[in-house]
């Protein structure tokens, strides 16, 4: 309820549907979500086909839709801290691009996002892989599950961890539901760096029975 009621007053006074996503110029009729102008640099972030794709322990396939820099980064960092849910439009749109054009075979039976602890939840206010995975789940018709995987305790802040204090300090972070055994499901995430976050996910999710776990992630750093 007062999630809404927050989501009513920022609508109020930032009407971001009129406005450029990034720049926040005025939209003119053919634009949408975001400027011809951020637009083409936001391009010049997109991954080719080929560098999209990466793998990782416990993934059956990692698919990102940008690099981490230049006006991406600049979106992923305006989406987590500032609600600019048109971001998620904006950036769950070119995920659902760069599924598209993989060679994943979107079997998908759920989409997943990586879950936030409740701590640091009650704090954002949201999860900004919800609101991507939401985009994506209503792109290719499929339920957005968030009760399937869970985050039992919450972590420091990763940005100064070596890749492998990382993994090590994902071990027994997240915990999933029997309900997802037999699944195979499309795990989202905003940023895929090394790996960590993504791979505890799937272990978890396959150690509770799931078929298989492909990521897909906004930017790859
Ligand atoms: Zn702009």
């Amino acid at each position: 309820m007062w999630q809404r009621f927050k989501e009513c007053l920022l609508n109020l006074f930032f009407p971001w549907d009129n406005l450029c996503c990034h720049c926040q110029r005025a939209l003119v009729s053919t634009e949408h979500m975001v400027c011809i102008h951020c637009e083409a640099k936001l391009r010049q972030c997109i991954l080719t086909p080929l560098e999209q794709l990466s793998t990782h322990e416990s993934l059956a396939l990692c698919i990102s839709a940008f690099a981490y820099e230049g006006i991406a980064r600049k979106l992923i960092h305006h989406l987590k801290y500032h609600h600019n849910t048109t971001i998620a439009s904006l950036l769950g749109w070119y995920m659902c691009a760069a599924l598209l054009e993989s060679p994943a075979e979107r079997r998908w039976d759920a989409v997943v996002p990586v879950p936030l602890h409740p701590s640091k939840l009650r704090r954002r206010g949201y999860n900004q892989a919800r609101l991507l995975g939401q985009q994506i789940a209503d792109c290719f018709r499929l339920m957005l599950r968030d009760d399937l995987l869970f985050r039992i305790k919450a972590t420091a802040s990763q940005t100064k961890r070596t890749a492998a204090e990382r993994f090590s300090a994902m071990q027994g972070v997240f915990e999933a539901s029997t309900q997802a055994s037999g699944l195979h499901i499309l795990l989202v995430d905003d940023v895929l760096t090394t790996g960590a976050t993504a791979s505890a996910c799937a272990k978890a999710l396959l150690d509770a029975g799931a078929a298989e776990v492909t990521l897909i992630t906004a930017c790859e750093a």
